[in-house]
């Protein structure tokens, strides 16, 4: 069964300037902005312009181009934020959640990146 993409999301309203965000990186296919409700010291929501659910669903969906656009753009506000180690930081966290049993939120494809600070274990049980 294909994957359906609800377009009242809210991530898909910022994508669409109906509500406000502060993008802190934009490029061709990919915008990164700082999670409302940070977790961590650094909390940054990466997501695809385009209409995808899940990871499930980019990978299977997008281009080409918007794949390698959207992981070199996690890369890029890693190294922006100071958080990878070979430009300086202590390291960070990459989280997806993807469908009912991760409890996703927003059905609009989207990675955490955590960091600035030890994340602690992996999963809260
Ligand atoms: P998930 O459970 O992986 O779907 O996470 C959704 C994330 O979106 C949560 O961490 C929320 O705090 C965050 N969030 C919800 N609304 C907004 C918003 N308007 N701007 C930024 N982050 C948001």
């Amino acid at each position: 069964m294909p994957y359906a993409y609800d377009d009242q999301n809210i991530f898909a309203k910022i994508l669409r300037g109906d509500i406000p965000s502060t993008p802190v990186y934009e490029s061709a296919h990919t915008i990164a902005f700082p999670d409302i409700s940070p977790q961590k010291k650094h909390h940054l929501l990466v997501i695809p312009k385009g209409p995808y659910r899940c990871y499930d669903h980019f990978v299977q969906a997008a281009s080409d181009a918007e794949q390698l656009d959207f992981f070199r753009a996690v890369g890029a506000v890693a190294k922006q934020l100071g958080v990878s180690e070979v430009h300086g930081g202590n390291g960070y966290r990459l989280i997806t959640n993807s469908g009912p049993d991760s409890l996703q939120e927003v059905p609009h494809f989207h990675v955490h990146l955590l960091g600035g600070e030890p994340c602690g274990p992996l999963t809260a049980g």
